[in-house]
This record gives structure tokens, sequence and C-alpha cells, in this order.
């Protein structure tokens, strides 16, 4: 049975990663953003704290409640988006690791999508292409074996990776037999250092604007045999499966990842939604017009229920998918009910904390209009609102709606 009362150690973590929140990351979030470049000296003080880093990453997934990581996500971008952004965006590299990797990769590589506070380094993880975003079963990114040397060699241009051609680790999706679409296609570790991957434009973005975003060029990449993640034999064994009967049953490699953190990504989009929120609350108390707070007016306090009763729905409904995610699995598409919630949730709650401040929520001089910026990437990013709309209705019909 689920409970939702938090445990001691749980409440003790929220408590730790608010007050990094409140006291380092807020007050530096205007300055990265402006900026908009990767926050190297918040992330190094996160991994001195172990804030940012693999144990705490595997501690939080080995919390049989699912709750500890929802719950410490919401904190982070409860203080920025953007900076925890660059503190979580290793996460999906690890996550792409550890739902395809054998043990032994997972050992190996998802350490070093961290280092450590001496050597702090990144994890990317690279499946989107400038003509497939959505639709990740049309990747044109190729893997080729090259039996004589046993290594696999890549070639493709990746677009909108977060941490792309910064990070130590690259996990690359790639089509192996492109004829099978997504059951052709398999996943990568690209190591540090490697000759062939190279960053190519940085793009400009509307918010989230400390995370670093870039598309990863792959030319000629050559990476060893034991690279690919999973092994040969089996991706042999399942290409196998593939060609017999068209499909092999398994989920694609990038899917299976994303299902796997969108109560994660949920939660980012609850941090944003309650700090504007809590911000529009506050300044409806002290601003007045008409003689009175702006509160006494049915019109803000009827805004203010709104926002606060769609902030509970959504966590509601994350920590359901997280604590099914590690009870049994999700039955009707929870994990995209999650998601898809409370990013649309976010949007909402931070146009109206705009209209709560007024002309004040429309400059940059109050955060509520950055906050506005980060939300709107939770309806895209991970699988848009209308992909977890897909999947929902796939789940609940069990047909094949298109
Ligand atoms: C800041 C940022 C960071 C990102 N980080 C990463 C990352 O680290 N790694 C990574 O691999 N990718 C990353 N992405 C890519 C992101 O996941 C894709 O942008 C997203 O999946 C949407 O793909 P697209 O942009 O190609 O849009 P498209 O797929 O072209 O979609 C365009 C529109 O059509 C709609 N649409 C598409 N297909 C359907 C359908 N079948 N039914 C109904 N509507 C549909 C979409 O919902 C959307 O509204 C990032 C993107 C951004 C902007």
């Amino acid at each position: 049975m689920a409970d939702f009362a938090l445990n001691d150690d749980q409440l003790q973590i929220q408590k730790w990663v608010h007050d990094f929140a409140d006291q380092v990351i807020r007050p530096a979030a205007h300055e990265w953003d402006e900026r908009e470049e990767f926050p190297h000296p918040i992330v190094q003080q996160a991994a001195e704290i172990g804030l940012y880093g693999w144990e705490f990453l595997m501690n939080a997934m080995s919390d049989t409640s699912g709750l500890t990581l929802p719950v410490a996500i919401e904190e982070l971008f409860w203080g920025d988006a953007g900076i925890g952004m660059a503190i979580m965006g290793s996460a999906l590299a690890a996550a792409g690791i550890s739902g395809n990797g054998t043990p032994e990769q997972v050992m190996e590589w998802v350490p070093q999508c961290y280092g450590d506070a001496k050597k702090v380094q990144l994890g990317a993880f690279c499946v989107s292409e400038p003509d497939a975003g959505s639709d990740v079963s049309s990747l044109r990114t190729r893997a080729i074996y090259d039996e004589a040397t046993d290594e696999w060699v890549l070639n493709g241009t990746k677009a909108w990776i977060t941490n792309g051609g910064i990070a130590d680790v690259h996990v690359v999706v790639a089509a192996v037999e492109p004829e099978l679409k997504g059951r052709g296609q398999a996943s990568f570790i690209v190591p540090p250092g490697t000759k062939g991957l190279s960053m190519g434009q940085k793009y400009k973005k509307h918010g989230i604007r400390a995370s670093h975003t870039s598309e990863v060029v792959l030319d000629d990449c050559r990476i060893p045999g034991r690279c690919l993640l999973g092994g040969k034999e089996k991706l042999d064994a399942k290409l196998a499966r593939a060609r017999e009967r068209g499909h092999s049953g398994e989920k694609q490699p990038a899917m299976s990842t994303f299902e796997a953190t969108r109560p994660s990504v949920g939660a980012q989009a609850l941090g944003i939604a309650r700090a504007a929120y809590e911000f529009a609350l506050d300044y409806s108390k002290e601003r007045k017009t008409f003689g009175k707070p702006i509160v006494m007016h049915q019109a803000i306090a009827f805004k203010l229920a709104n926002m606060a009763t769609e902030i509970d729905a959504s966590r509601l409904l994350i920590w359901r998918a997280a604590w099914m995610a590690r009870n049994g699995g999700f039955k009707n598409g929870e994990g995209s009910m999650s998601k898809y919630k409370a990013s649309e949730v976010a949007v909402r709650v931070t146009e109206d904390a705009i209209q709560i401040l007024g002309g004040y929520g429309y400059t940059r001089e109050y955060p509520v209009e950055r906050w506005h910026r980060d939300a709107k990437i939770h309806t895209i990013f991970e699988g848009t609102s209308e992909i977890q709309q897909l999947v929902i209705a796939r789940a609940i019909s069990g047909l094949r709606i298109e």
C-alpha cells in the first residue's frame, strides 16, 4: 500500500536540499540565467555537499517508496530550474546506463557521469535529432560494428542535448538496423576524450538558460565494443527476434529511459510552480489596491486557491507514479499522467503568478517571469504534452492510437 507520510530520512533530505536551494541556488539564479552559461561553481558546491553525485542519485533511487527522488527534485527546482537542470542533467545519462547496461557497465560508467568533488564530471543522454524528437523510432544516427577491431563506429548529429559536448560521458542512442525502426536501436557509451565527437551549435533558449543545450556531432566516432550497453550477445538476440517477428516485444532503449524518469520531470515542474505560487501569495498580502491587499479581491484569492489545488493535485500524481514505478510499474500511463499534469500546471501557475504581480511580474526585477520561461520546457522535453496524452490514451484504451 502506498503511504505518503514522509519518513525521517526523507524529511531530512527534503530540508537539506531546500536549505541548499534557498541559500546557494536562489541567490545565484538571476545571474546564471542572464549569463546563459553552465553554472560550474554552483555544481561544484553541490558536489562538495554530496548533492551532485552518483551516490546520492543511487541512494535516492533505491528508496522502496520511490518518494525520495521527487521530494528532493521539487526542492532543487524550487531553488531554480536552470541550475536545477545543470545539477540533474547527468541523471538522464545515468538512467540511460542503468536502464540498458549490465551491472558491470553501470558500476563503471555511472560514477564517471559525476566524477567527485575534486573533479566534477558531467553526463549527457543523446537521443533527439534534428528530424527525430517525438518520433524516436526514426533516428538517423548509425552505429556500424567493425568486427576487425571490435569497435562500433558512430555517425550522425544529435540535437538539443543537455550537457551536449561539455559532458565527459555521452550516452548515444543509434540505429544498428534502421529498417527495424525502434527495435533496431541500441545505446552506446562514448567515453571521455573520444575522437570524432564534437559540440555543434549551442542553443540560445527561452528558459532554463543556465542549463547547457547543444548539438552533438558524431563523425566516424570509434568506440570499443564493450561500450555497447547490454552487450553484443543481448543485442544480437534482440535483433534476431525483431527480424523474425517484425517486433521483439522489447521497448526501445530511449523510451524505457524516458518512462522511468517521467515522475522526476514532473517533480521539476512542480518545484517551479510552487516557487511561483508562494511568491505570488506573499506578494498578494503586501500589495494594496483600492485600499486593501489584493488577496482580499476575490479574483486574486480564487486564482491563488486554484494554484494551490492544482499544485497539490500534481504532487499527488507524481508521488503515486513514483511509488508505482518502484512497486509493480505503471498500469494506465500513470508516469505520463504525472509529467503531463505537472508541466501544464507549472505553465499555468507561473503565468497566473505574473498576472498577480501585474507590471512588476513582467519585469526581470522579479523572478516570476523567469519561472514562467523555465516552466515551459517541461511541456516539451522528455516527451511533449501531446506525446504524454498519446501514451495515456494507448494505455487506457489498449489501442494503437496514432
Ligand atoms: C532545452 C532542451 C533540452 C533537451 N534535452 C534533451 C536531452 O538531453 N536529450 C535528448 O535526447 N533530447 C533532449 N531534448 C529534445 C526534446 O526531447 C525534444 O525537443 C522533444 O522530444 C520534442 O521533439 P521535437 O522538438 O522534434 O518536436 P516534434 O516531435 O517535431 O513535435 C512538434 C510538435 O508536434 C507534436 N507531435 C509530434 N508527434 C505527434 C503525434 N504523434 N501526435 C500528436 N502530436 C504530435 C509535438 O507534441 C509538438 O507539439 C531537449 C530539448 C530541449 C528544448
